[in-house]
């Protein structure tokens, strides 16, 4: 055990079910890698179906006694978020530090990562005392009164995806406590340690009732059991397009439908206009693409370039991604890391044989299908060029640093339609200063975020979320925190 685990403030062995600190059931346990060396980081449990029930009973428990949502007013809510989020300022250094040697990424990009997450707590701790409903004038028989009430869906199971652990815990999370709903909450089985950290700080707040909160980890059977639960409300997911359908189908097969969000991959596209500064939108291309070593549910990996700049904006690309620097995640001079296992890297791998031998794509930066190093998971920045817009590298979801700069294009109107009719609709860019062209683009493109000359930039305060096969609900923004509230409908005879 590296000594950065055996110095963490909890035990991570464990997980946090009910307010306390618990061994799976079975002593099942799983190992954690450092992807940046393949070396094992942690050992942690793996929670069996017992440990799950235990974690929806004690959400179920903490909901309907009220403990969260009738003796915690809203106010009590937004006081405890915040707490929480000065608990996680406070060890910011320590959760870098880890979420960096858990996931490979860059210390820099974790940064960021915290930044966000402390921003998510305190906003979402803005609503916590604000739930409103509406007074609904009687149209039709003016003795009535109507009015909404908005109250939390109650036990909402999560499950996430490997890829942020923190932020993506927290778009989930603090919208979810915001509006007093209780959570059991599974990481990606790759990606537990922060989550874990987190669960401490939550505890030592001491101002989160037992069950409010719980982890439990594992992968797919554990999953499964928390989307099969007949006493979870709501099931939030983020993952791919393949199990995201599959949990759409267990949720309507159980006893009891509940509500459901997913939030699934994508293929976005980037369109570069004639008139666009060719030296900066180069840049912002390749770090919307490469950034998180691709493992963006967003990433920019499908490019559009206008015929009259093809040739001249494409050198400027490869520089671009040929200057990022690979390096020890922890390092401050480091711009990207590894994938975070080996079957991401095997997959990332053999999309790029895929490009080169049945694609026939040509390759404008990057070491083929080879690996960089024989240690950990790491894979040089891709960049294809004149690549068929039906070719497999650019339909489908690779999820690792690979960008394909489609043949070149001539009319706007016929790639707003080509990209309408596609598979996916998380995100899109466009690069230019010509504000019909925006207009048209923004109009009539069909996806959650679109992004006009920058990428993935992503606030609190914005909802984000798909079209088709990218998913449906949404997070981030007033959507997501309404998205944890039912609506009532009160009618009330005031002539009785
Ligand atoms: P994945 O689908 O393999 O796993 C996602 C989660 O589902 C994991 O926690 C996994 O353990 C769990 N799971 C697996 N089988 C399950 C089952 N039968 N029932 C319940 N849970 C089950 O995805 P991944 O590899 O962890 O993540 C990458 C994918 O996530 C990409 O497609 C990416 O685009 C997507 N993603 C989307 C968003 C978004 O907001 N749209 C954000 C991040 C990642």
């Amino acid at each position: 055990m590296s000594s950065i685990i055996s110095s963490l403030p909890f035990d991570p062995t464990l997980t946090y079910i009910n307010g306390e600190w618990v061994g799976s059931s079975d002593s099942q346990t799983s190992s954690i890698e450092n992807p940046a060396t393949g070396q094992v980081l942690a050992t942690v449990s793996e929670s069996t179906a017992s440990d799950l029930d235990a974690a929806v009973q004690a959400a179920h428990e903490a909901f309907y006694s009220g403990a969260w949502v009738n003796t915690y007013s809203g106010a009590q809510r937004r006081d405890a978020l915040l707490a929480l989020a000065t608990s996680i300022e406070d060890n910011r250094q320590a959760l870098e530090h880890l979420e960096s040697l858990n996931t490979g990424k860059p210390i820099r990009d974790v940064r960021v990562e915290l930044d966000d997450t402390i921003d998510l707590f305190r906003h979402f701790a803005g609503y916590a005392d604000k739930v409103e409903g509406r007074h609904i004038a009687a149209q039709t028989n003016a003795g009535l009164e109507g009015y909404t009430v908005k109250v939390p869906v109650g036990v909402v199971g999560f499950i996430n995806a490997f890829n942020y652990p923190l932020c993506l815990l927290a778009w989930k999370v603090a919208p979810a406590l915001a509006a007093g709903c209780t959570v059991v909450f599974k990481p990606g089985p790759q990606t537990p340690l922060t989550t874990l950290f987190f669960a401490h700080l939550l505890h030592s707040t001491g101002r989160f009732p037992a069950g409010v909160f719980n982890v439990v980890l594992g992968g797919v059977a554990v999953g499964q059991a928390l989307v099969d639960h007949d006493l979870v409300d709501k099931i939030g997911f983020t993952g791919s397009v393949a199990t995201g359908k599959h949990v759409i189908r267990s949720t309507a097969s159980t006893a009891r439908v509940r509500a459901t969000s997913v939030e699934l991959g994508g293929k976005s596209p980037g369109v570069v206009m004639p008139d666009a500064d060719l030296q900066r939108t180069a840049e912002l291309v390749i770090s919307g693409c490469m950034s998180n070593t691709g493992m963006n549910c967003n990433a920019l990996t499908r490019l559009w370039v206008h015929r009259s700049i093809y040739a001249e904006f494409l050198p400027l690309l490869k520089a671009a991604a040929e200057k990022i620097v690979l390096g020890v995640p922890q390092s401050e001079d480091t711009e990207m890391g590894p994938l975070i296992d080996r079957r991401q890297m095997d997959r990332v791998l053999e999309y790029i044989r895929i490009g080169i031998e049945e694609d026939k794509a040509q390759l404008l930066t990057g070491d083929g299908n080879h690996r960089v190093g024989q240690e950990g998971y790491w894979v040089r920045p891709t960049v294809f060029q004149n690549v068929d817009p039906q070719a497999r590298i650019a339909t489908e979801e690779i999820f690792g640093p690979v960008l394909s700069v489609l043949q070149p294009f001539d009319s706007l109107d016929d790639i707003i339609e080509i990209e309408r009719k596609s598979e996916f609709g998380l995100a899109a860019g466009i690069f230019t200063r010509n504000h019909s062209d925006i207009a048209r683009f923004t109009r009539r493109m069909r996806c959650g975020t679109i992004w006009v000359n920058n990428y993935n930039a992503l606030y609190s305060y914005l909802p984000f979320g798909g079209f088709r096969n990218s998913g449906f609900g949404r997070e981030l923004g007033y959507e997501s925190f309404d998205g944890y509230l039912a609506t009532k409908a009160i009618i009330d005879d005031i002539t009785y």
